[in-house]
């Protein structure tokens, strides 16, 4: 008899731990407020929880189970419509009897922290769209109460990472090899080619039967000769974009950059094209496009041209004001592994010139990136959230190293 009160005290017990390790927290509120083009949602939590993170597609996806923790009657089966074009839909549920479920619709990217002592007890803040603030945790340490929590999912971008490093860095010492004998071709380049537009010219005067091998000479002279290059400055219109401590605004850099880009294509024989060059929305709806077609219509200027490559040109925004660097974006399920080349190529260059930490060359949904059909980048040229680097974005000086720096690169790329 003792024996088995005993038994039953010590099971009473074991079920009172366990029931306490199976529901750690409780989601007691779900909310959520929106930026240009990003949407941030805070889930208040009773007590600390781990999470997992995954995708889906058909619709595109983002999944987060929170580990032991159930929903507050409240929320259950918890559905809401996101009106952003960063994200469609939020929906609650517990998954099963120690998960809490919370899918979100979205094809854009998604960054989630953990804060262990809000106000309210425990949050964990998600944020969908531009705000990209991910992965290198010695360039973007975040300030306590912020804990970045490490899923299996990063655990592999941590090695990734190493990887790349180690890649980037025998890659390096073969580039700065290179880079010596490219200044020395580059500079008889520079010599030959000179020479040879004063043939060249000489050439077209007296063999004007012939124009298509001059043509052919100057291609293999600078590369870009002829190449369908569309630009398209991020945001404009009403759609400012992310702005900066001081009021510096995305939708102005993206454009003064890539008017500036424009100018050095076009130097080169580049056959450029700009999705827009004043503050303007490119769809012809102008500011009463939906975010969709006012994208659509950037992708569309690309996929008629049939243009050889895209690039997307934005500025990052973050709300911890350290948060710095440059990264390159492709949409990792296209077809060729063009995309990917062209970003890292063009996010290389960019640092090489404005000094801006690399972030790295990452895939995403985003939609300009997704819906064009030929190599396409979306570069994130630095964080307009970051004072310094506002500063760089807003100066002459910065205006024109970023655009030749996005010139390196993608010469880089056609070379
Ligand atoms: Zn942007």
């Amino acid at each position: 008899m003792t024996r088995k009160f005993l038994l039953s005290l010590l099971l009473f017990l074991l079920g009172i731990s366990a029931f306490k390790i199976s529901y750690a927290a409780t989601l007691e509120n779900v909310r959520y407020s929106y930026g240009s083009g990003t949407v941030r949602i805070v889930l208040d939590l009773t007590d600390k929880t781990d999470f997992e993170e995954s995708t889906a597609e058909n619709p595109s996806r983002s999944i987060i189970d929170l580990q032991n923790t159930r929903v507050a009657p409240n929320l259950h089966n918890y559905s809401a419509e996101l009106n952003s074009t960063a994200a469609k839909k939020i929906r609650v549920a517990q998954f099963n009897s120690n998960t809490t479920r919370i899918v979100i619709e979205t094809m854009a990217a998604v960054n989630i922290f953990k804060l262990n002592n809000g106000p309210s007890g425990y949050r964990i803040v998600i944020d969908v769209g531009n705000a990209a603030f991910k992965e290198n945790p010695e360039l973007n340490k975040p300030k306590e109460p912020e804990i970045k929590i490490e899923t299996p999912k990063e655990e592999k971008e941590l090695k990734d990472d190493k990887k790349s490093k180690e890649d980037k860095k025998s890659k390096d010492d073969k580039k700065s090899k290179d880079d010596k004998k490219s200044k020395d071709d580059k500079k008889s380049k520079d010599d030959k080619k000179s020479k040879d537009d004063r043939k060249s010219k000489d050439d077209k005067k007296s063999k004007d039967d012939e124009p298509k091998n001059i043509e052919d000479d100057l291609k293999e002279l600078t590369g870009l000769d002829g190449k369908t290059i569309v630009i398209d400055p991020g945001h404009g219109g009403g759609d400012a974009g992310a702005i900066g401590p001081t009021g510096v605004m995305e939708k102005s850099v993206t454009l003064r950059v890539s008017l500036e880009l424009e100018k050095l294509l076009k130097a080169e024989g580049a056959n450029v094209i700009m999705t827009r060059r004043t503050d303007k929305p490119v769809s012809p709806r102008g500011d009463s496009a939906s975010a969709i077609e006012e994208l659509q219509a950037r992708c569309d200027v690309a996929n008629r041209l049939k243009a050889d490559i895209f690039i997307s040109i934005h500025a990052d925004s973050f709300t911890n004001p350290d948060a710095r660097g440059s990264t390159g974006y492709y949409y990792e399920k296209s077809t060729s592994p063009d995309g990917r080349r062209l970003a890292d190529a063009i996010r290389r260059g960019l640092c090489e010139q404005i000094q801006t930490p690399s972030r790295g060359t990452k895939p995403c949904n985003f939609y300009v990136v997704r819906h064009t059909d030929m190599p396409a980048t979306l570069l994130e040229l630095a964080f307009i959230s970051n004072p310094e680097e506002e500063k760089i974005l807003d100066s002459e000086e910065g205006i024109k190293k970023a655009a030749q720096g996005i010139l390196d690169g993608i010469e880089d790329y056609f070379g």
